[in-house]
């Protein structure tokens, strides 16, 4: 896995405040947003959301989408944030007046951006490949920060991309600036379009070299794990007929193999592909009936051949959440969502049971999968072992957050780790970090605008690794207490 170095040396906890924007580029959908920090673990934010056009996910440059971007940036300031950017407008004739045009006028904004970076800094990292379907080559490694605040200053936007935020250390952050009580969060995940996790680990244990500036007073980082590609060698993980033709058809073969089992973007798509098998075999009676005689709804099961059960990504992973949230004994809504979605009409109770025990198997294997990658986390960092207190992980995502009894199916799993067990898995605490991607961007963007006033000048830190390469001494930071010899 990348295992990436985030930067990022500690978590809130809870009295932060400020006025900050955020944005999210998730990969189904694009969040803007305003966050207001109460400094009492509480905050107000507004948002809005637009779906991301399918066309600019495959745009040929990386301007068409980023200028897209944008645009929603634009769109949101004038309606949330009229005066601000109106005397902005008017601030921006008068750089020279005392109250004219300054630099903390400008909103600062946590850029959430849930694709591989290879972070250099707090407000830049250079793009390391596309996942979710994403495929916009120019934009492969290059800087995304730059990418958004270009297109930005063409609008002439009062915004500074102050911070590049992976969406699960935002979640990490959002949590733990909310979490009840004192505990700090040890992990955050996302269950969405993708799967990914961010935790908070000992600098100590981290092997790769971390170039340039941190905080080293924490003696801790967060670590982007990347854990969408864990075991793209498929050395461990299940591998069905559906999933290798989930896989051969997508636009990244052999990568985010993990992601492509656990992820709402894939799990819709191999529930599809295990009934297209079905409908194959002779055998089988899904979805067909000779007559009315034999459906309970009497009238023959017929399916629109226009179904998107025949075509790729045709059937969405929240029907799978219908189907396990329907517990009526005749299975009717799932029935009716059938016809609705899928153009199967008048499908048997025994059609809707088979949908719903296909759809039960993959959501639970992801689950399961799910598991797998948070028991790793809990158990690497050992805090079972060291305490008696709650380990408090923050998830956020479609479908941890509405497939019913994921976060059950999660439990179970859990306890059946070695290391963990029934009793571990009672003391793990995982919560859903609402808005979690917003709230965090926004406290990392806290964090950067700090760092910007505290600023030291390249030209010293420059002197100083200079000084350490030649005399393996070290010239101390400001609030070190080391005297130089
Ligand atoms: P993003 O990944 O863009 O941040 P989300 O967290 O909302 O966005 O995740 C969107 C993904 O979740 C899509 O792949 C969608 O199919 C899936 N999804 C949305 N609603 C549900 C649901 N009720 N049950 C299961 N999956 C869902
Ligand atoms: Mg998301």
């Amino acid at each position: 896995m990348s295992q990436i170095p985030t930067y990022v040396t500690g978590v809130p906890n809870g009295t932060e405040k400020g006025l900050y924007l955020a944005v999210d580029l998730g990969g189904t959908n694009f969040r803007v947003c305003s966050i207001h920090l109460n400094g009492d673990t509480t905050f107000n934010l507004t948002y809005t959301k637009v779906a991301i056009p399918k066309n600019l996910m495959t745009a040929s440059s990386a301007q068409d989408l980023f200028g897209f971007l944008a645009k929603q940036i634009e769109q949101f300031l004038k309606i949330h944030h009229e005066d601000h950017f109106e005397a902005h407008i008017r601030r921006r004739q008068t750089v020279t007046s005392p109250d004219g045009y300054r630099d903390e006028h400008i909103f600062r904004l946590g850029f959430t951006f849930s694709f591989p970076v290879q972070q250099s800094g707090i407000n830049k990292g250079t793009l390391i490949r596309w996942t979710k379907g994403f495929d916009i080559p120019d934009a492969v490694g290059k800087d995304v920060c730059a990418l958004l605040q270009q297109e930005i200053d063409l609008l002439r936007l009062p915004v500074k991309v102050a911070a590049l935020v992976n969406d699960t250390v935002g979640t990490l952050m959002a949590r733990s600036y909310t979490s009840p009580g004192k505990t700090s969060t040890l992990l955050g995940a996302i269950f969405g379009t993708g799967t990914n996790g961010a935790y908070v680990e000992k600098v100590r244990n981290i092997r790769k070299p971390i170039g340039g500036e941190y905080d080293k007073s924490t003696g801790e980082m967060v670590i982007n794990t990347e854990w969408g590609s864990f075991d793209n060698q498929l050395n461990h993980l299940p591998n069905t007929p559906y999933d290798e033709e989930l896989d051969r058809d997508s636009v990244n073969p052999g990568y985010q193999m993990f992601e492509k089992r656990v992820s709402g973007m894939f799990l819709g798509e191999i529930v599809r592909l295990a009934l297209v098998d079905m409908l194959k075999r002779p055998q089988s009676t899904l979805f067909t009936d000779a007559n009315s005689g034999t459906n309970d709804w009497k009238s023959t099961t017929t399916i629109n051949p226009d179904t998107g059960l025949f075509k790729q990504w045709g059937l969405d992973s929240s029907l799978m959440s219908i189907a396990a949230a329907d517990g009526t004994p005749e299975l009717s809504t799932l029935r009716q969502e059938l016809e609705n979605t899928l153009g199967i009409y008048s499908a048997s109770f025994e059609d809707a049971k088979a949908f719903k025990d296909v759809a039960y198997a993959v959501g639970r294997r992801a689950a399961r999968l799910s598991a797998v990658a948070l028991g790793a986390v809990v158990l690497q960092s050992n805090k079972l072992n060291e305490s008696n207190e709650p380990v408090d992980i923050g998830v956020d995502g479609s479908l941890v957050e509405h497939y019913p009894f994921f976060r059950t199916m999660i439990y179970e799993a859990l306890a059946a780790i070695e290391g963990i067990g029934p009793e571990g898995a009672k003391r793990i605490r995982i919560g859903i970090a609402k808005d979690g991607s917003g709230v965090g961007a926004a406290l990392i963007a806290l964090v950067a605008a700090g760092m910007e006033k505290n600023a030291v000048p390249d030209y010293l830190n420059q002197l100083r690794s200079e000084v350490t390469e030649r005399f393996g001494a070290t010239i101390p930071q400001m609030g070190m207490a080391t005297t130089l010899v």
